[in-house]
């Protein structure tokens, strides 16, 4: 199993999920089998309790699960079916956790978040990363797992400790994580320091990312790719340039013509997971 984590800075609602499920359609352009996972840091257990007009539609599985609208678009994206086990909330897991401390699961340990919730955490993805998502009941060959909010809020840290564990769990040749930021254009000018901002506090918690999708209302200049790069020490090619476009269906024409799959690939070896030539 590989794992494409997708995580963001700067500001929230900048794109994450969009970006996720177009890598998610690329990758499936493969001939890859790909599941997603949402996880959103609030203490509800699921959306079906928020108001629309603070967070957006809640979008209902075919399980009955009601979650968050990411979900949707993994499903219409992918053409896949989900599970509500397939959206994560911080009141999923501690439910699970505190569930557990009362049938005497940790007798005689102290319960924290390090390592019960972070264990907890990662054992959730990977269970649920194996769990088939289509007809064929074939256990799926890459999971997105995207993690709502921005890095550096209270509320994501488990997620982002549970992760940086996760990577030495699993491997480096089976995870890799792409950071949305932002990208503000100031008279005419498009501005790094969000970015240098937001990706040295990802390095600071442990995370280390292999591509930047950078989020600008234009095209990105080549001037501006070589300052991220430089900057934010990484190389041009893992610097995504994804402007602002009038339907999100374009975005993963964007990411083709930007070889995220090459630079995928080249990270991941996805030829490790023999794929029948048919399908490839
Ligand atoms: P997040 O997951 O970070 O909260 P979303 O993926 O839900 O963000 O996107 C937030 C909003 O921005 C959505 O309305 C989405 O359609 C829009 N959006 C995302 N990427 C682009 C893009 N490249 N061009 C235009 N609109 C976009």
């Amino acid at each position: 199993m590989k794992y494409v984590c997708v995580s963001g800075g700067v500001i929230s609602g900048i794109g994450k999920g969009v970006l996720a499920s177009s890598t998610g359609m690329l990758l499936k352009t493969l001939g890859l089998r790909v599941t997603s996972i949402k996880i959103d840091p609030y203490l509800n257990i699921d959306a079906g309790t928020m108001s629309p007009l603070e967070h957006g539609e809640c979008y209902v599985l075919n399980d009955g699960g009601e979650v968050d609208l990411d979900l949707g678009n993994y499903e219409r994206y992918l053409g896949i079916s989900l599970s509500r086990q397939n959206n994560i909330t911080t009141g999923k897991i501690y439910s699970n956790v505190i569930q557990r401390e009362r049938k005497g699961d940790y007798l005689g340990k102290t319960v924290q978040v390090v390592p019960h919730i972070t264990d907890t955490i990662q054992n959730w993805i990977e269970r649920v990363a194996k769990i088939p998502v289509d007809n064929s009941g074939i256990e799926p060959d890459v999971c997105i797992i995207e993690l709502g909010g921005t890095v550096g809020d209270i509320e994501s840290a488990p997620f982002v400790e549970a992760l940086r564990q996760f990577q030495f769990r699993v491997g480096r040749e089976n995870f890799a994580l792409i950071h949305v930021s932002l990208v503000p254009v100031v008279n005419g000018e498009q501005k790094t320091k969000p970015t240098q901002a937001a990706i040295r506090e990802l390095r600071s918690l442990g995370l280390y990312p292999d591509m930047i999708a950078c989020r600008c209302k234009s095209k990105l200049v080549s001037h501006t790719i070589s300052k991220i790069s430089m900057f934010c020490h990484v190389g041009p090619e893992q610097v995504l340039a994804v402007h602002t476009v009038s339907s999100t269906y374009h975005v993963p024409l964007i990411l083709k013509d930007e070889k995220l799959l090459e630079f995928l690939n080249s990270r991941l070896h996805f030829d490790d997971l023999n794929i029948p030539p048919e399908m490839a």
